[in-house]
């Protein structure tokens, strides 16, 4: 039965897939515009130009000259060999990769070698739940959000327990194909790109923030806002949230609890 089958998070099916262990998010500039161009150029150029391993090494040279190498958080390295798999550019992932260039593997010059590029598993493979899992591999339908939110554990498995609890029972990954609901919980993942209250720091990423090498987990001050906390704290520090005051920290728990009830509301029609 398909539900007992292995879910693979990496590359789940044609409409998507995850290269965030490979450096994806961890460029200054990661918008989602400015990853499509890197990814496109360097894929291009790896499709022009390399016929044997001989030709990586100017591969190489050409993407580190040509590209903005600046990150996020310096010790999570950016791989160069990461790019689109599918001309709709619909997937991302490995160029090295056996199946991209007709069995010949060549990841052995990366940064991380065969063995470990191979071998990667990320903890949302042993955190996440089989119906976090088959949730998110079913509703996201894009690999820049998807990417986002399944290496995301803290975000997944706040909603979910949410959810579970409005409606007294964890949603079946059957469930949520009808009335609307995995729009519903689109909507909510897609916070983490749209969410009003995000900070403007560039050194933020979920609820990490980054001084070199150096990465801390951010916290809000409630305090400061004139409260002891909110129920939707591990949500918010995952958005990347910045509250200027208390009127702004209500208006964020409004936007989750919307989403919460209108979860709750189809699903118990
Ligand atoms: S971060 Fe996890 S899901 Fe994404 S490519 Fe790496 S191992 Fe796969
Ligand atoms: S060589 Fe390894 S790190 Fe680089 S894109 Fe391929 S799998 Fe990712």
């Amino acid at each position: 039965m398909k539900d007992d089958a292995f879910i693979h998070l990496c590359q789940p099916d044609a409409n998507k897939s995850c290269g965030a262990c490979c450096g994806l998010y961890n460029y200054a500039d990661s918008t989602k515009d400015s990853l499509s161009r890197r990814l496109r150029e360097r894929t291009n150029y790896f499709r022009e130009t390399i016929r044997c391993r001989e030709d990586l090494p100017d591969f190489f040279r050409t993407v580190k000259m040509s590209e903005d190498t600046r990150k996020i958080y310096e010790v999570i390295y950016c791989c160069e060999y990461l790019g689109f798999l599918d001309d709709a550019e619909k997937k991302v992932g490995c160029l090295l990769h056996p199946c991209q260039n007709d069995g010949a593997d060549m990841r052995e010059v990366s940064f991380y070698g065969r063995e470990l590029c191979e071998g990667h598993l990320c903890p949302s493979y042993h955190y996440l739940s089989r119906e976090e899992k088959l949730a998110l591999t079913n509703i996201a339908n894009d690999w820049y959000l998807y990417g986002l939110c399944v290496t995301d554990i803290d975000l997944v498995k706040s909603y979910f327990r949410l959810i579970s609890e409005r409606v007294c029972e964890t949603p079946s990954p059957a469930r949520l194909k009808e009335n609307g609901l995995g729009d519903i919980i689109l909507n909510f993942f897609s916070f983490k790109i749209s969410w009003p209250f995000r900070s403007s720091a560039t050194n933020r990423f979920g609820k990490y923030y980054f001084d070199g090498s150096e990465y801390m987990i951010n916290r809000i001050d409630y305090n400061a806002l004139g409260c002891k906390g909110s129920r939707f704290n591990s949500i918010f520090l995952s958005l990347s949230s910045e509250f200027q005051n208390m009127q702004e920290l209500k208006e964020g728990e409004k936007l989750i609890e919307a989403n919460i009830d209108e979860f709750a509301r189809a699903y118990l029609q």
